[in-house]
């Protein structure tokens, strides 16, 4: 019998120039508020392509004020995606908004801009589209449809930093989007997210909510809103300005890597691969698989723990999570195609030093699982 091998489901790219520049930092003692957030938010916008960056300690917070910087209050309605990270929506729940969601495209499990349209209310205020593991949504239809209803746009980049749409950039289409940098996204920062915008409104509020409502002069004490503290450390820039140089290398590897697992994994009977749209460039957040109907999904994961190979299921339809039951008006059966997703789909380990080898692992007790976990 071959040996077992344990592999874990992510796992950040950390090298040499990493270490140095943390070192420096700590060494240096200017720990917040320096020259690293600095540069670290210049890298931003430039690989972005917008005017502005604003860099904060999480992804969660950049929504949280890019929903605060729209204007969005007590009662009004955003339209999302119910195939999503918890993240993306509580941000509109934090201002008092309400999420309306609609259901997503079966291939590309992003939101369908033909079901914005029907979902449109006197009380919707904003879109907010969630690039989903990697993939742009359709930004052209939801673009169109947000400039005849007047509404604002705001991009959840945070699984997608990299992808394009038709050749642009996603994080460009909206009035302002966020890249996010937990360990476990295509860039990390430990914890962080940043904002990116061509809207100086825009950076100059968020800006002043992420360092406790200050004015325009910073480093003084003269509070002219209620802020919060939502800084983003010079560690974490420093690892991220690093970072942010090897993000085009580090989206190459896994785009090779996805590839290797579509080719090998595409083989084998049950298991359906992900689609990425002709127009699109995937930047693979997570790599997942769903399996088809004859397949009973939790036992499949269930042998591939017992085998070493690491799974999740994402991701759980968000309106059916306990807290948006009780605070949303929704059921099971709102949103089939979402529901249908979050009961077949899982994720696979997948990160960019990933060998031959471990893939070659993975496959084959995927493909043990699937046997084993046939319902006939
Ligand atoms: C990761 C993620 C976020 C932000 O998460 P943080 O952990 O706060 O950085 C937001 N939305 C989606 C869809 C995500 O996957």
């Amino acid at each position: 019998m071959k040996k077992q091998m344990k592999i874990p489901l992510a796992k950040p790219y950390i090298g040499e120039e990493e270490v140095t520049e943390v070192t420096k930092v700590v060494k240096s003692g200017w720990l917040s508020i320096g020259p690293y957030l600095k540069k670290f938010e210049e890298g931003a916008a430039k690989f972005a392509g917008t005017k502005y960056a604003v860099a904060v300690n999480s992804g969660t917070s950049g929504l949280h004020l890019c929903v605060k910087a729209a204007g969005i209050k007590q009662g009004d309605e955003v339209i999302t995606s119910p195939f999503s990270f918890i993240a993306s929506s509580n941000p509109i729940i934090f201002e008092g908004g309400k999420p309306v969601f609609v259901d997503v495209d079966e291939k590309t499990y992003n939101m369908r801009p033909e079901l914005i349209e029907e979902a449109i209310t006197e009380k919707t205020k904003a879109i907010l589209p969630v690039h989903i593991f990697g993939q742009s949504c359709e930004m052209d239809e939801i673009m169109k449809i947000a400039e005849e209803h007047d509404l604002k746009v705001i991009e959840d980049a945070c699984e997608s930093i990299g992808a394009t749409y038709k050749g642009k950039k996603v994080g460009t289409f909206g009035e302002s989007a966020v890249f996010a940098f937990y360990p476990n996204k295509q860039m990390t920062t430990g914890e962080g997210g940043v904002i990116v915008t061509d809207s100086e409104k825009v950076t100059k509020l968020s800006r002043s909510y992420r360092n406790q409502g200050r004015g325009e002069v910073e480093e003084w004490l003269d509070h002219v809103r209620i802020g919060y503290n939502f800084r983003m450390d010079e560690m974490s820039a420093a690892v991220g300005t690093v970072q942010m140089k090897r993000l085009p290398w580090m989206i190459k590897e896994r785009q090779r890597i996805a590839e290797t697992y579509n080719k090998k994994l595409g083989k084998i009977d049950g298991v359906i691969t992900p689609h990425t749209a002709p127009h699109n460039t995937n930047t693979w957040f997570v790599y997942t698989i769903r399996v088809d109907e004859g397949i009973n999904r939790d036992k499949a994961m269930e042998y591939l723990n017992k085998n070493g190979v690491a799974s999740k299921p994402y991701f759980p339809s968000l309106h059916l999570q306990p807290i948006y039951k009780e605070l949303l008006p929704y059921k099971e059966g709102d949103f089939p195609v979402s529901e249908a997703i979050s009961k077949s789909i899982l994720a696979l380990p997948f990160f960019i030093t990933l060998t031959n080898e471990e893939i070659e692992y993975v496959t084959e007790k995927v493909g043990e699982a699937v046997n084993s976990a046939s319902k006939k």
